[in-house]
């Protein structure tokens, strides 16, 4: 048996070598959330001011904003991180507005974009893979046993009616929700002729929470409105400000129908 530590040793050995072959096309300033400004090697030339990156080293598990690149500059002699990756922030698609959403039928907004340029979290890929399947009827979800405490019920009707529920995306049956509590939580669920067969927030209730209470009234009001616009099954919406900040900031292309 191959001892554990042994295949680490031999990893970090492989990974070194490849880290030893990079080429550093770019020097980076990048500044975080904290007010940190910090210069990094990049391998990638077509980085640009104002991208969104991932970084190696401390701040790993931040996300931070390009403020300068220079493309000639002498390689430091002490050593230096990389810039790990340049988030994706291109969106392309045709919109029209439902009420202060937008909405499309077809787009390239995905729930990881829409979390990295607004809520400046790492996109947690849990996808709805949970095995205990459920039956839950949209129109009146309320009353399943499932949702068997009123303070949660109560709670996330506020939410609801706060326009908590920030983006919403359902492909071929596979559904994700971005809602706005204390904090950003995902929602992971799958849809199947309009009932809920799998439903779950990452947030750390335990139990049905007040997210996703708040999902199935904004699902079910959703629903009522785009089905009268649109027959298709899939879609993504986003609230209204969100769109315009995304016209603003991307770099992709996106049309309106209002
Ligand atoms: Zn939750």
């Amino acid at each position: 048996m191959i001892k554990k530590e042994i295949i680490e040793e031999v990893i970090e050995e492989i990974e070194k070598k490849e880290n030893d072959n990079r080429v550093a096309k770019r020097l980076v300033e990048v500044k975080f959330d904290n007010g940190m400004a910090l210069s990094y090697l990049s391998e990638i030339e077509e980085i640009e001011v104002g991208d969104l990156v991932t970084v190696e080293g401390k701040l790993e598990d931040e996300i931070g904003v390009v403020k300068t690149v220079k493309k000639s500059f002498k390689t430091p002699k002490f050593e230096m991180k990389w810039i790990e990756r340049v988030l994706d922030r291109d969106v392309t698609g045709n919109y029209f507005k439902l009420g202060e959403d937008m909405v499309s039928t077809y787009c390239s907004l995905t729930a990881e974009k829409f979390i990295t340029m607004f809520a400046g979290l790492k996109y947690k890929d849990n996808k709805a893979v949970g095995e205990d399947e459920i039956e839950l009827d949209l129109a009146n979800f309320e009353d399943d046993e499932m949702f068997d405490n009123e303070l949660v019920k109560i709670r996330g009707k506020e939410i609801f009616k706060a326009n908590g529920v920030m983006f919403i995306s359902l492909q071929d049956g596979i559904g994700k929700a971005i809602v706005r509590g204390s904090e950003w939580y995902e929602i992971d669920f799958r849809c199947k002729s309009g009932r809920i067969t799998y439903i779950a927030c990452d947030c750390p209730y335990f139990g049905e929470c007040k997210h996703e209470v708040a999902f199935l009234y904004k699902l079910r009001d959703f629903w009522k409105k785009f089905s009268k616009q649109s027959n298709s099954d899939n879609f993504v919406m986003c609230r209204k400000e969100y769109f315009n900040a995304i016209l603003s900031n991307g770099k992709g292309k996106v049309s309106m129908k209002l």
